[in-house]
């Protein structure tokens, strides 16, 4: 048997103290069990390249971009100058909201390794080397010790242009290179876009600005800013190809929820708010990883009373994540895959309710495929943004905010999780720790009617890592329901589709259903998790003296599911074409929402 340490479920979030920039980043001192063999090399060796990490997903980063820093406004100044005194008031907001500037060295290393910034890590970039920076932004910077970045481009260093505006020299940036606060990176030679100029051209502009700006000023250029963000499939590889480690573009949104390490979103600095709300948007311990085998163990039933509310709930054995290419009811799925318990899974596309597709809202990894079905739906991204994903296998498991353009692709998961076997989007993260989310943090996940009374189901891991389904037996709203999980002992748990949904089958007997009737069984669903084990004997007495909540077998032509006898297998052989549709089922007799 695997022995646990006491406290198995880590959350990586800790401070650590601010890096210089130009140092060498120290290897990673963290090491979890998740973590890969990959991220022991310091950050001033070339070559591996390294994509943004999930574990980067426990913070939000804003990256701030400026241009000019000017006295004052006149005639030739444009919307993305800032005042000097813009500029000072913009620091001054910075500190009083509690934020700490952090390198592009310490950014790289959160990104693709999920180390720690400082809780509220924000970055100072500054685009076009302009000499205003020196003149007017670096002495406000130094003053608040703010590290800084800036991306030149190498045609205009020294240049006075027409317009008057006078670019840093050599010797400027030579001296602003010594200061570990100072962080240079390349902004191509003569700024074109480089989407609209041949490749050769393009690698020209990335490695003769690259080796300019080596040669003059002895530092290794890792970093990379798109001029007027643009940038394509073919210059992120040159980009890479040309040896930077990670790059910038101009598009909003914090750094970890960038499409990848090549296009990592910038707010303009007139959107610092923004900025910060977004940075703001998430739940505190985001990421949640539990550090040992899922504990595997006899399958028990039992029922818990709260307030007056019965919670049923489901504990032990094997949990796996199932799909049907059809809707299913979760006694069948447990058929099929010859378990002992269920629940109703995931979310799904309510717009199909009377097809027969399969429309889970969002990545879904059942255990029996190698890879993931990716969410396809990007209008609804915006909208299912830090729910959280379930992931779990034969080590561990895990919790994490959903980011979807980093999460449909199957190598993030292995990074963060080699062995990783099943995972699924849920609606809200119901209990963290051991404590209930509140309902102001459940309203973070935007679930739709997630304070709507319901009857509803959850799943997920207790304290020594034994996995759970619980489902509340009365209409409860969310953060009441997280609390009874709370009081059950659970210590993670994400909330399933519930309302008609809801469906908790042990044995063979419907404990919890989403209807009120009894009559009528819960609505099929596309998704389940099914419990491969044994079940304890002492529970099977306890489930069949609890009320059932249905007494109706809910896949009609099928014999009632209560007639079969217990402890049978009632397992039917299903030809490749069976279609447990919907039309087998009575139509919802009234409008079915989440
Ligand atoms: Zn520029």
């Amino acid at each position: 048997m695997v022995k646990f340490p006491s406290r198995l479920w880590a959350v990586l979030l800790c401070a650590v103290t601010l890096a210089s920039c130009h140092s060498t980043s120290a290897p990673s001192d963290r090491q979890d069990v998740s973590t890969s063999g990959s991220q022991n090399s310091t950050s001033d060796q070339p070559a591996e390249f390294k994509d943004i990490s999930l574990r980067a997903l426990n913070q939000r980063v804003p990256v701030i971009m400026y241009h000019d820093i000017i006295r004052r406004r006149g005639p030739g100044s444009v919307w993305f100058d800032s005042t000097a005194d813009q500029f000072e008031a913009q620091m001054k907001e910075i500190q009083d909201k509690g934020y700490h500037p952090v390198s592009l060295d310490d950014l790289y290393k959160h990104l693709t390794t999920g180390s720690d910034l400082p809780d509220h890590a924000i970055v100072l970039t500054f685009d076009d080397n302009y000499q205003g920076f020196y003149d007017l932004a670096w002495p406000i910077l130094k003053q608040d010790n703010f590290p800084a970045a800036m991306f030149v481009h190498t045609g205009y260093v020294g240049v006075t242009t027409k317009s008057g505006r006078g670019h840093m020299s050599w010797e400027t940036l030579k001296k602003l290179c010594k200061d570990p606060l100072f962080t240079v990176g390349s902004h191509t030679v003569s700024h074109p876009d480089l989407t609209k100029i041949g490749p050769i051209e393009v690698t020209k502009e990335l490695t003769d600005s690259k080796s300019a700006l080596e040669e003059h000023l002895g530092v290794t250029m890792n970093y990379f800013a798109y001029p007027s963000g643009f940038n394509d499939g073919p210059v992120q590889d040159a980009v890479k190809d040309a040896g930077y480690k990670m790059a910038f573009t101009m598009a909003n949104g914090p750094a970890e929820e960038s499409p990848n390490i090549l296009c990592v979103n910038r707010y303009v600095q007139t959107r610092l708010d923004k900025a910060l709300d977004d940075a703001e948007q998430l739940l505190s311990g985001a990421v949640g990883v539990y550090a040992g085998a899922v504990k595997d163990g006899p399958v028990t039933y039992s029922e818990q009373e709260f307030d007056g509310r019965t919670l049923a709930i489901i504990t032990g054995g094997r949990p796996q994540s199932v799909v049907s290419d059809t809707r299913e009811a979760v006694i069948d799925f447990m058929h099929q895959n010859s378990a002992v318990a269920g629940i109703n899974g995931t979310f799904f596309d309510m717009a199909a309710i009377h097809s027969t597709d399969n429309k889970l809202v969002g990545p879904c990894k059942t255990f029996d495929k190698p890879s993931i079905l990716p969410d396809i739906e990007p209008d609804r991204w915006p909208k299912i943004r830090n729910r959280p994903v379930i992931m779990w296998g034969p080590t561990s498991a895990a919790i994490i905010p959903y980011d979807p353009p980093l999460m449909n692709d199957d190598a993030r998961y292995k990074d963060f999780m080699p062995d990783v076997t099943d995972l699924f989007l849920a609606g809200a993260w119901l209990v963290h720790d051991g404590q209930p989310r509140t309902e102001e943090e459940l309203r973070i996940c935007s679930s739709k009617d997630v304070q709507d009374p319901r009857r509803r189901a959850a799943f997920g891991f207790m304290e020594d890592g034994t996995a759970f389904a619980a489902a509340a037996k009365d209409s409860v709203s969310s953060s009441q329901f997280a609390e009874m999980l709370s009081n059950a002992k659970v210590k993670e748990a994400v909330l399933l589709d519930s309302g008609f949904s809801t469906s908790l089958v042990y044995g063979e007997k419907i404990m919890a259903s989403g209807h009120s009737t009894a009559s009528t069984p819960s609505r099929p669903v596309p998704h389940a998790i099914v419990f491969q084990g044994t079940l304890d004997p002492n529970s099977e007495k306890a489930a069949e003296a609890a009320i059932p909540a249905t007494t109706q077998y809910s896949d009609v032509g099928e014999p009632s599911y209560n007639q079969a006898p217990t402890g049978t297998r009632h397992r039917r052989r299903r030809s490749p074409h069976r279609r447990t549709s919907a039309r087998n089922y009575p139509p919802p007799d009234v409008t079915i929402t989440h």
